[in-house]
C-alpha cells in the first residue's frame, strides 16, 4: 500500500510517495509563495502530484493523499478555519479541491500532529501505547497518539498544547492569552529571555556567542552556559524549568508512556533532556510514584511530517 504525504512549510512544500512501513520512495518539493492565492499554490501542488505518480508507476495501490497543514481546519468539510502564517489560506476547501484534481481521496491533518503520528507509527514511540508529541520551535504545537491513532478533538481542533497556561497573568502569547506554555517554551520564548539576559548583562559571552553565530538561536544560551556564563545558565535553567512544569502537566492529564521533542530546542539533544528527565523525576506525582514518562528527541526530523500525513492511511 502506498500513499502520498505533503507537508506545507513557510518556504516550501515537500512531499512524497509513502510505503506503508512508513518507507519513502520518491520525494518531491516546490516553492512556497504565502501571499499568492491558495487555488494557484495548491493547483500546482496537484500537477506535482499527478506528476510523480504517472512518472513512478506503482504496482502497489495508491490509497490517497494525506497533507500537513500549519493551522486549523474543519475536518468534516476541509475547509481551512485559520493558517496564521498563510492569511490567504482562511475559507478555502482543500480536500474538496485536491480531490477534484487529483483524483484520490484527500486528508487533512495538522503539521504538528503528523509529526506526532509519524514518531508514534515509525520513530521513536512506536513501542508504546500512548504517545504526546511536543514541537519546540516558533511555537509550540502538540499532537496525543492513543493506541497509534491521532486525538483529534471537536472538528478536528483539540490538543492546542502550546496553550496551557502556565503563569496565570504571564507573558503574552500570540493566540491572545497571557502565560501559556508557548510563551515560556518555544524557541521565539528562549531567544526572548537571550536578548534580555544580553540587556542586562553587557559582559556577557552571550554577547560574543550571538556575534559568532551571526544572530541569536536557540544553542546561544546553552553555548556561553557550557564556556561558565552565568547569565547564560540562568537563562538555561529557567527554561528547563518551565519546560518540565508544562511537560509535568501534561503527564499529570495524560500519563503516557514518552514524551517526544522536537524542533529547534529539542536539538540540543541530552544536554537539555537530561536535564528535564532530572527535574521532572524530582516533581513527578503522587510522592514520585506515578510511572515514569520516557522524554526522546524525536528521530524522523525534517520527514516526520510527511510520513505522519501519509500515515493517515495505513
Ligand atoms: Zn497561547
Amino acid at each position: 500500500m502506498i500513499a502520498v504525504g505533503i507537508d506545507v512549510g513557510g518556504t516550501s512544500i515537500k512531499g512524497a510517495t509513502i510505503k506503508n512501513d512508513g518507507t519513502i520512495l520518491h520525494r518531491f518539493s516546490m516553492p512556497m509563495d504565502k501571499y499568492k492565492k491558495p487555488e494557484e499554490t495548491i493547483g500546482e501542488l496537484c500537477e506535482l502530484v499527478n506528476k510523480t505518480l504517472k512518472e513512478n508507476k506503482y504496482d502497489d495501490k495508491v490509497v490517497g493523499i494525506g497533507i500537513g497543514i500549519p493551522g486549523t481546519f474543519n475536518n468534516e468539510t476541509g475547509v481551512i478555519v485559520s493558517c496564521p502564517n498563510l492569511p490567504t489560506w482562511a475559507g478555502f476547501n482543500l480536500k474538496e479541491f485536491m480531490e477534484n484534481k487529483c483524483h484520490l481521496y484527500v486528508k487533512m491533518v495538522n503539521d504538528a500532529d503528523a509529526a506526532a503520528i509519524a514518531e508514534a507509527k515509525f520513530g521513536v514511540g512506536k513501542k508504546y501505547n500512548y504517545v504526546l508529541m511536543i514541537t519546540l520551535g516558533t511555537g509550540v504545537g502538540g499532537g496525543i497518539v492513543i493506541n497509534k491513532n491521532l486525538y483529534n478533538g471537536n472538528l478536528g481542533m483539540g490538543a492546542e498544547l502550546g496553550h496551557m497556561v502556565i503563569e496565570l497573568d504571564g507573558k503574552e502569547c500570540g493566540c491572545g492569552r497571557k502565560g501559556c506554555f508557548e510563551a515560556y517554551a518555544s524557541a521565539t520564548a528562549l531567544n526572548r529571555e537571550t536578548k534580555e539576559a544580553m540587556d542586562k548583562n553587557p559582559n556577557s559571552l552571550l554577547h560574543e556567542i550571538v556575534h559568532e553565530l551571526g544572530g541569536i538561536d536557540a544553542r546561544v544560551p546553552f553555548l556561553a552556559e557550557k564556556r561558565g556564563d552565568e547569565a547564560a545558565k540562568e537563562v538555561v535553567n529557567n527554561y528547563v524549568k518551565y519546560l518540565s512544569e508544562g511537560l509535568l502537566n501534561y503527564c499529570n492529564i495524560f500519563r503516557p508512556n514518552i514524551i517526544v521533542l522536537s524542533g529547534g530546542v529539542a536539538n540540543e539533544g541530552d544536554n537539555l533532556l537530561n536535564r528535564v528527565r532530572t527535574y521532572m523525576k524530582l516533581h513527578n506525582y503522587g510522592m514520585r510514584k506515578a510511572p515514569e514518562v520516557i522524554i526522546e528527541q524525536a528521530t524522523l526530523g525534517y520527514d516526520a511530517g510527511k510520513i505522519g500525513a501519509a500515515a493517515l492511511y495505513f
